[in-house]
């Protein structure tokens, strides 16, 4: 057997993971055009056909889904796309451009994705999501099939390891979380919201690998260490007993977590923090305990409309929203409206191609932009908030001026709402994220006008240093524990807890114990992490006191070199935590 090779890249989410791997490329912007000679247009064409039924077989995995999340009637058009697949017309269509002009599988697809739209766009009117759209888009799986976005056929017992040249949200969620074992990637952000999702999932990740894919072979065994940042081709015999031992220890460790991981984050001297969790899915709630979280601290609802072919109309939205209150009551549900733009991005929304698209059109912006779709948010929440401890969160938020007219709109919905005869709460709090550097200097200004902040530190630091999140040239720049991201936080926590308003992290340094002590010694009131963070924090807290943290916080604050800040957490979590 060959001998097996570390290679050293970055971490991005723990555990330890060992499988076959499934290469898998993220499609190209521009759609592939060649010439393809006559005798090889069959084998084209059963392409063609093979990429219809691996396009069928994602819609279908995707009809399950938000069958699950939220009934039959949602996931209805699933089965309607699947059906506009299986119009013979249509394939006719495809495989007549495909003789005649000669092309490969992927431009005849493309031809007739714009001839749909050409053909109807003139007969709609403004409507957001458009009939041809309808039409086009089980269209767009099969090109993205044909580009090989991802691969149908997975080896072994159905787990793999999914290897591609970038971390994308794409990436994370290319095959069912059951059958996902570890992710490993050439290249992508620490702080990317492709590294949020496999934190969130609690599956080991690794980035950092440049050239891994050419010394990969669909199916070939890989061992993953994603609290080490470090990957073994072809594991041998000794280094697979090694690796199980370690699992066998990490997962011993994580029972003892769990055991008291419905107590609550308490010091012995009287200290406490809320630890909250952060979804993206309403699938999440498969992988923790509600009972064990002082509520959820951010539900990123742009994943659940991503996990969708369209927008959510009000009704489907309330019904998601709906279950999560549901799930969690009586506990807290922070509800955060649309935050898309930079990485994230909607398949059926067209956005602008920017330069800087972290500096651009994302968050807040669009929803004060495109009114509509946030008052339709608005409306489904507050409808779905009855009787529930519902609290609404404003993302990328730079001045007053935007939370004076989301507050506006906010109102004027609750208004309507009455007015139409619906019940709704009289008081539900509205929060901003603390994630634009401009915020932290109107702080005092802006708490007036707000229930709550939480500060996003995966931007806040990409704001703050300068550091695009997503740009693997400059992942060792970014930096939660620089002096100045720290600075920034102590002052987020004491302006608001001289207003009286709670504060909050929900970005993933907070997902670090020793880190959550720091906040909690800062005067943060409650931390909210991916669920697989969970226990950890709370059995941290619970072995420390505020005397400690607020020490630690001190510490920390009076270094002024990145090196100081971690010799200072680290000689803490030895004395107080091992
Ligand atoms: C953040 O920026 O820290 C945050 C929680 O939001 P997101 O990661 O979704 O941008
Ligand atoms: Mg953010």
């Amino acid at each position: 057997m060959a001998r097996a090779r570390t290679i050293h890249g970055v971490s991005v989410s723990p555990g330890l993971a060992i499988g076959p791997v499934h290469v898998v490329r993220a499609a190209p912007d521009a759609v592939p055009h060649w010439s393809v000679p006559e005798a090889d247009i069959e084998s084209e064409i059963a392409r063609l056909r093979r990429a219809i039924a691996a396009a069928s077989e994602e819609l279908l995995r995707r009809q399950r889904l938000v069958a699950e999340q939220t009934g039959e009637r949602d996931a209805q058009i699933f089965a309607v796309h699947r059906m506009i697949l299986q119009d013979p017309g249509a394939l006719r269509d495809v495989e007549e451009t495909l003789r005649a002009d000669r092309i490969n599988a992927e431009a005849a697809v493309h031809a007739l994705i714009q001839r749909l739209e050409r053909t109807l766009r003139p007969l709609e009117g403004n409507s957001v999501r458009s009939y041809s759209a309808d039409l086009s888009d089980p269209w767009r799986e099969v090109l993205q099939a044909l580009m090989h976005v991802v691969q149908p056929e997975i080896s072994g017992d159905g787990k793999v390891i999914l290897a591609a040249a970038v971390l994308t949200p794409q990436v994370v969620t290319a095959i069912e979380r059951e059958r996902l074992l570890g992710i490993v990637a050439e290249a992508g952000g620490r702080f990317s919201h492709a590294a949020v999702l496999a934190r969130a999932f609690g599956v080991p990740c690794v980035v950092g690998l440049p050239g891994l894919l050419p010394r990969l072979e669909q199916g070939m065994q890989l061992a993953v260490d994603g609290g080490r940042g470090t990957l073994e081709l072809r594991p041998g015999e000794e280094q697979i007993v090694d690796f199980q031992a370690r699992r066998q220890r990490l997962e011993q460790r994580r029972a003892t977590f769990a055991e008291r991981a419905g107590d609550p984050a308490r010091t012995s001297d009287g200290g406490s923090l809320q630890v909250q969790v952060n979804i993206e899915s309403l699938r999440d709630f498969d992988i923790f305990n509600c009972a064990h979280s002082d509520g959820i601290g951010l539900c990123r609802t742009e994943f659940l409309y991503m996990e969708r072919p369209q927008f959510p109309s009000e009704d489907e939205q309330f019904r998601m929203y709906r279950r999560v209150l549901e799930r969690m009551a009586p506990k807290p549900v922070t509800l955060r409206t649309l935050d898309i733009g930079g990485d994230k991005r909607l398949p059926y929304f067209q956005t602008p191609k920017e330069e800087n698209p972290a500096l651009g059109w994302r968050g807040l912006r669009v929803s004060l932009e495109w009114q509509d779709l946030l008052r339709i948010q608005l409306r489904a929440a507050l409808r779905a908030g009855v009787g529930r401890d519902l609290r609404i969160l404003l993302p990328m938020v730079t001045s007053i001026e935007e939370v004076d007219a989301t507050r506006r709109i906010f109102d004027g919905v609750r208004t309507s709402l009455l007015e139409h005869g619906w019940e709704v709460e009289s008081d539900v709090p509205v929060g901003i994220m603390v994630e634009v550097p401009s915020v932290l200097f109107c702080l005092e200004d802006l708490l007036p006008h707000v229930d709550f902040v939480s500060v996003g530190t995966n931007d806040l630091v990409q704001y703050l240093l300068a550091v695009d999140r997503d740009n693997p040239w400059v992942s060792k720049l970014y930096e939660p524990h620089h002096p100045a991201v720290l600075r920034a936080l102590a002052r987020v926590a004491e302006v608001a807890g001289k207003a009286g308003r709670p504060s909050s992290v929900c970005g993933d340094m907070a997902d670090d114990p020793a880190t959550a002590i720091l906040l909690m010694g800062m005067g943060f009131t409650s931390v909210s992490v991916a669920p697989y963070f969970l226990p950890e924090i709370k059995f941290a807290v619970r072995r420390t006191t505020l005397v400690a943290a607020r020490e630690l916080a001190a510490e920390v604050l009076s270094q002024s070199h990145v090196e100081g800040v971690k010799a200072v957490l680290a000689a803490f979590r030895e004395r107080q935590l091992v």
